[in-house]
């Protein structure tokens, strides 16, 4: 297996029947090989820099009916929040006081906020935090809107492809998504110069290896520059409340493989791994991760934070202290920025 690992960093690919065994018979020492990997190919590309990201979930409606999603439109029990522009601007500059410039505006797919709009939240927000990073994360926009958001300076663009397997891709999501459409999406950011980032979920029901390996391929050949990965984490109220959570440890083992594919990709490490795994995003750090997403805990913003329900299935996510996560990523002998 070390050697399945040696030529997957040597030439950032393996045949399918490779990689299936490197999944198939995952184990201790080939964990901690890969790892080692992993780290040396982001302390060489990233010089052990881990970025962090404050997000900011400026809305929690949304048009589609994902079955795995808690902000699923038919999931009446979800509680629905959308933030102003103000709020927004408040949030980026409480991560600002914290020394934190990189925000990720996020929602799920809502039609409210027009392309104006949006444009008024980044003015709003470049404004208030100079030389502030944003990715965004909206949902399925116009190509329009794309171009626009992207010369109002927004940097990079999220849009999970979910499952690169037609059929899977269909037992999970409504039938109103097309897997064709997301890809084509996909493209259409890429061209418009966005770093554009795409992931799926392990462990989400009907997957197999091979549903597995499709995905990474998929990332592989769009040549992700940011990849967003999570378990999958039964949230209540929606079709897959009684599945079993996705493996966190796959899934840090897949991102680790993914970084020896796409050494110059931003990798996130994201708060849902900490549904799974006890330290979750650390755990992903020491798998290659280089970028750490946190949610803020601020006095003034948090009853809004209750609002939007800071919750994933079962479980329920402490705020972060970005000072402890900091510490986290220092202790592990990486800088953060
Ligand atoms: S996964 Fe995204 S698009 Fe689907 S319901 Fe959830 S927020 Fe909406």
């Amino acid at each position: 297996m070390d050697e399945l690992v040696n030529k997957l960093m040597a030439t950032g690919n393996l045949e399918s029947g490779e990689f299936t065994e490197l999944l198939k018979f995952r184990n201790i020492e080939t964990t901690e090989y890969l790892y080692e990997k992993a780290c040396s190919v982001r302390q060489k590309v990233k010089k052990d820099i881990i970025k962090i990201w404050g997000r900011v979930p400026i809305s929690s409606y949304c048009k589609y009916d994902c079955k795995m999603c808690g902000l699923r439109r038919d999931n009446q029990f979800a509680k629905r929040f959308r933030m102003d522009t103000m709020l927004i601007v408040d949030c980026c500059r409480e991560y600002a006081r914290n020394g934190i410039t990189n925000f990720l505006l996020e929602s799920g797919d809502d039609l409210y906020y027009t392309e104006q709009q949006v444009d008024g939240i980044l003015n709003a927000v470049r404004g208030a935090v100079k030389g502030c990073s944003i990715i965004l994360a909206l949902g399925e926009k116009t190509e329009s809107a794309y171009q626009r958001w992207y010369q109002n300076g927004a940097a990079g663009y999220l849009l999970r492809h979910g499952s690169a397997n037609e059929q899977h891709f269909r037992k999970i999501y409504p039938s109103n998504m097309s897997l064709l459409l997301r890809k084509q999406q996909l493209w259409q950011l890429k061209k418009i110069g966005y770093q554009v980032g795409t992931g799926f979920l392990i462990g989400i029901p009907y997957q197999g290896i091979s549903n597995v390996l499709e995905d990474i391929q998929f990332i592989k050949s769009f040549g992700a520059s940011i990849i967003d990965m999570g378990a999958f984490v039964p949230a209540r109220h929606t079709p897959f409340e009684g599945e079993r959570s996705g493996n966190g440890d796959m899934t840090t083992y897949i991102l680790a493989i993914l970084r020896l594919m796409l050494p110059d990709a931003v990798i996130f490490a994201s708060p849902t791994l900490d549904c799974v795994l006890g330290q979750g995003r650390m755990q992903a750090v020491q798998a290659g991760a280089d970028a750490v997403i946190v949610d803020l805990d601020v006095k003034t913003i948090i009853e809004s934070y209750s609002v939007y329900e800071r919750k994933n299935g079962r479980f329920i996510l402490p705020l972060d202290q970005v000072d402890e996560v900091r510490g986290q990523i220092m202790a592990m002998g990486l800088d953060s920025d």
